[in-house]
């Protein structure tokens, strides 16, 4: 069953307002096992919402409206849904009833347009609305041979949300047949989209009946399946059976596999954890980012001791025990001064390990030979101390995270 959103409002084309109620509809949908196929916004004209309900009516068997029910004239909802489908909207005395109780209730005074609200498309059933005055709709009809349902919501998100829970969603689960839906996250870093997804792509095309979605940002590539079957067994094992071959291709880069969907340096926090070894950092382009990354974890500092931002030579020097000639000599963005770093550093900070990291932000500073996005990062445990050297592309704010991220990647791959 295919299901199409139209949020209503012009509001919601201006950049003031955002359409959030359709985010809360889809979870719910995706957990009945339905996908939402399309979603439009659409302005408070007449020509425009008919127009853009017809389209939904020629490629979705589910529409949802939200929004437009209210008593103004810009609410215009159920005139445009009675104009699609070509029928009648009329008056029903039972709304008129309640909407003189409520007013009565709360002594406003009841006009005119007010009563619009009553209106309703022939054949539909009430929804009711405790906590607003117009109430919704729920149509089960058909449409050039087929069958549709249309399902007209109000805006307000306190009203919408729970008329779809407790008046949708039975009905919807009365129509729908039984689906149970698997879920499982993979994360993966420091791995391009383009590249991963060129390599698994031919791995999860395969699979028609798993919905894969990648969401990549920065050093990070985050996969969703999500599959939907008649028992949970099937669904389940169809998601893990994707999961593990994707993995598989993927190989050491996927660092989180569970349905937690844990961050990297999550990850790291709980592997040095396992192992009860501590890690210190001595940071220079990512100025304090990486610690800011680990120790916004809630108990990182059980593994967590430290560190300094070592910007200038000097504290190179002063703070991580970086010899002042090698700086001379190689430059304080160098392999050699990396090294060092995160050797002095750990012995500095007493820790399992000592990570350090140097580079050119930009956008200044660079040169022909040593280029703005150049970074050194190393990683120590007292006996082998390993560096990369990576040249990453992007804005100072990018180069600056891309390196926290290798930093993260390196540790986790060094307690692999
Ligand atoms: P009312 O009876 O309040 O007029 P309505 O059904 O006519 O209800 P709208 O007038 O379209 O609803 O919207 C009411 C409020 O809800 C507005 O302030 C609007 O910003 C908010 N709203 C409408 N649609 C959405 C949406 N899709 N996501 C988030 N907020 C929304
Ligand atoms: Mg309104």
């Amino acid at each position: 069953m295919k299901c199409e959103i139209i949020a209503i409002g012009s509001e919601l084309l201006t950049p003031y307002r955002q359409d959030t109620n359709s985010l809360y509809l889809t979870e719910r949908l995706n957990e009945l096992g339905v996908s939402v196929a399309f979603k439009t916004i659409v302005g408070d004209r007449r020509k425009d919402l008919t127009n853009a309900i017809c389209s939904a009516l020629g490629r979705a068997d589910i529409i949802i409206t939200m929004g437009g029910l209210g008593p103004t004239e810009d609410d215009l909802t159920r005139e445009a849904w009675a104009d699609a489908l070509g029928i009648a909207l009329k008056r029903d005395g039972d709304i008129v009833g309640q909407l003189y109780a409520r007013a009565a209730a709360r002594r406003w005074q009841l006009t005119e347009n007010n009563l619009k609200q009553a209106d309703k498309l022939a054949g539909a059933e009430v929804l009711d609305n405790p906590r607003g005055t117009a109430p919704g709709q729920w149509l089960d009809t058909v449409f050039a041979t087929h069958r549709k349902l249309g399902i007209l919501l109000p805006g307000p998100p306190n009203e919408i949300k729970p008329m779809f829970d407790e008046q949708c969603v039975p009905r919807l689960r009365e129509i729908l047949p039984p689906k149970f839906i698997a879920t499982r996250t993979l994360k993966a870093a420091m791995i391009g989209e383009s590249h991963a997804d060129a390599r698994i792509a031919p791995i999860y095309t395969r699979f028609t009946d798993v919905e894969t979605t990648i969401l990549a940002h920065l050093g990070d590539i985050q996969l969703t399946l999500i599959s939907s079957k008649p028992t949970m067994e099937e669904a389940e094992a169809r998601v893990n059976e994707l999961a593990s071959l994707i993995e598989e291709e993927l190989e050491d880069h996927v660092y989180s596999s569970s349905t937690r969907a844990e961050s990297l340096e999550q990850i790291v926090l709980y592997y040095l954890g396992m192992r009860g070894a501590t890690l210190s950092v001595a940071e220079s382009c990512t100025g304090g980012l990486l610690s800011e990354r680990l120790t916004s974890i809630s108990g990182s500092s059980r593994s967590f001791v430290g560190g300094a931002i070592v910007y200038s030579n000097e504290l190179k020097t002063e703070f991580a025990g970086v010899p002042e000639e090698l700086i001379d000599e190689k430059g304080a963005v160098s392999r050699e001064v990396a090294a060092a770093l995160a050797e002095g550093i750990r012995r500095r900070c007493r820790s399992t390990y000592g990570v350090g990291v140097t580079g050119i932000a930009g956008p200044g500073g660079g040169t022909e030979e040593k280029p703005v996005g150049l970074v050194y990062i190393a990683i120590s445990d007292g006996v082998q101390t390993e560096v990369v050297e990576k040249n990453f592309a992007g804005d100072r704010e990018r180069i600056r995270f891309y390196a926290s991220q290798q930093a993260l990647d390196m540790v986790r791959r060094k307690l692999m």
